[in-house]
């Protein structure tokens, strides 16, 4: 398990950054943290490591949104989903050409693919996160080696 700890939002955004440019294509890493822990502002940051321009905003009534840059972002938020078995074609996007981020993955814990990242971000006070990343599978596991390396 890897740590890191924010203290502004412009922080985890940089973070998110940092981490997007080891990423690839299939990727998947699922954003857990309470409402406004900072999930969307680190998706923010991925973005903007993809050159995306369009801004990006919490997708709660749409599910997925797609972002198209240097390389497309599948941004879900499953939350208003809740504990659904509605199937919505999540593998399309998990192994699809671009990056998966998912809000609230644990309401599609069984559509979920095989392998992915954690990222859990936590607050503890007001602007400070505490934001962890935990593998599941080994690509993640390589994943958290190159994040060790380089962050
Ligand atoms: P979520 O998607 O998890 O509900 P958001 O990213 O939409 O959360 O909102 C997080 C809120 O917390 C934003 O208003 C952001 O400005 C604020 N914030 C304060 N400090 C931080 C920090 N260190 N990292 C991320 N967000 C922070
Ligand atoms: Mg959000």
């Amino acid at each position: 398990m890897k740590e890191w700890t924010t203290t502004t939002p412009e922080e985890t955004t940089q973070l998110a950054q940092d981490i997007a440019t080891h990423l690839s294509p299939g990727t998947v890493l699922l954003l857990e943290g309470d409402l406004g822990a900072g999930k969307t502002t680190f998706t923010k940051g991925v973005a903007k490591a993809l050159n995306i321009k369009r801004t990006v905003s919490s997708p709660t009534f749409t599910i997925i949104k797609e972002y198209k840059g240097t390389m497309p972002l599948y941004h879900m938020d499953v939350y208003r989903l809740g504990e659904s078995e509605e199937d919505l074609g999540f593998e399309e996007y998990f192994y699809g050409e671009g990056v998966t981020l998912v809000e609230w993955a644990h309401l599609i814990q069984d559509q979920l693919p095989e392998q992915y990242g954690v990222l859990r971000i936590e607050r503890i006070g007001d602007e400070v996160r505490k934001i962890t990343y935990t593998p599941v599978g080994d690509k993640y596991e390589k994943l958290e080696k190159v994040l060790e390396e380089s962050l």
